[in-house]
């Protein structure tokens, strides 16, 4: 087992007063700083007087490579400190490879946790925050984006997305169009700086409101979850019987079924049953 271990260390999403003691910590003593960004990171290293430690640049086209190189740096004892430009690394951001390779070859993974806009947009969106899901950045375009659409308004716990200035108002129009303007959702823009800005509304209200028009700064989108469907009423709950006995189900099989199908009370459905039973 090596000495060597890697570190994620969440940096600032914006408020330099957001990064924590033990990123501090995790900065100062690790062997190599992995990073997206060699200048940005350098500044924030600049700007907490942590001085030179040796850098590795893992973005998108070096992470495979890289991971490499890091991974045999952290089985000789190295302490890797893993930073994106902004907020937790592995989130839209380098580190998933880096981590299952680290993981694979037996090396001690841990965190130096903090920022990140989707958790910070969630918690004061105001939305639903028990169940939700993290959607990332959506697909530009093409088949990708459609389903992607779709099954984001199917989705019944609320979404977190990220999305660049420039495409949020596209994104709004293409939401509204898939879930109804009337579904709620909040933008959060430049979280902890000072512009920071949270506007609540629908999908209806957005596409008209300033803070989706102007292409300022970056977003986060939180979409409340789809509505449930509306119950079953006796049409459908006697189509889903005569399907399921027509499939070969017994009565008490088909009741079963359809109850648990539709969830309609078992005593509705058999109520129901009966009257078919009479009627045929
Ligand atoms: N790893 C980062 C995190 O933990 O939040 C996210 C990195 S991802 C490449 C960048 C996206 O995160 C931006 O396009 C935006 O959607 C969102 N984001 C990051 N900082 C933000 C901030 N201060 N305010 C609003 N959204 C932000």
């Amino acid at each position: 087992m090596s000495a060597g271990r890697l570190v994620l260390v969440a940096t600032p999403i914006g408020n330099l007063g957001d990064i924590t003691a033990r990123a501090l910590d995790a900065l100062r003593s690790a062997t190599i700083i992995a990073c997206e960004d060699t200048r940005r990171t350098g500044g924030l290293l600049t700007h907490f007087g942590i001085g030179k430690t040796r850098k590795v640049v893992v973005n998108e086209h070096t992470e495979l490579a890289a991971s490499r190189q890091l991974i045999e740096a952290m089985l000789a004892g190295a302490v890797v400190a893993l930073v994106s430009d902004a907020g937790t690394p592995g989130i839209s951001d380098p580190g998933e490879r880096l981590v299952g390779e680290a993981i694979r070859h037996g090396i001690e993974v841990t965190a130096a946790p903090g920022a990140s806009a989707a958790i910070m947009a969630l918690t004061i969106s105001g939305l639903p925050s028990a169940r939700w899901v993290f959607e990332g950045f959506l697909p530009r375009s093409g088949s990708a984006r459609t389903e992607r659409i779709k099954a984001t308004a199917g989705e019944r716990r609320t979404v977190v997305l990220y999305e660049s200035p420039h495409r949020v108002a596209r994104t709004i129009a293409d939401l509204s169009e898939a879930c109804g303007g009337e579904r709620r959702i909040v933008l959060a823009r430049e979280l902890t700086k000072l512009h920071e800005q949270v506007w609540r509304g629908t999908l209806h209200e957005a596409a008209t409101a300033t803070v989706a028009i102007e292409p300022l700064g970056e977003y986060v989108i939180v979409l409340d979850g789809a509505p449930p469907p509306p119950p079953a009423d006796t049409d459908d709950t006697l189509t889903a019987l005569q399907t399921a006995l027509a499939a070969g189900l017994d009565k008490k099989q088909a009741i079963a079924k359809v109850a648990a199908d539709l969830d309609v009370p078992k005593r509705v459905v058999y109520d129901l049953a009966l009257t078919l039973g009479r009627n045929t």
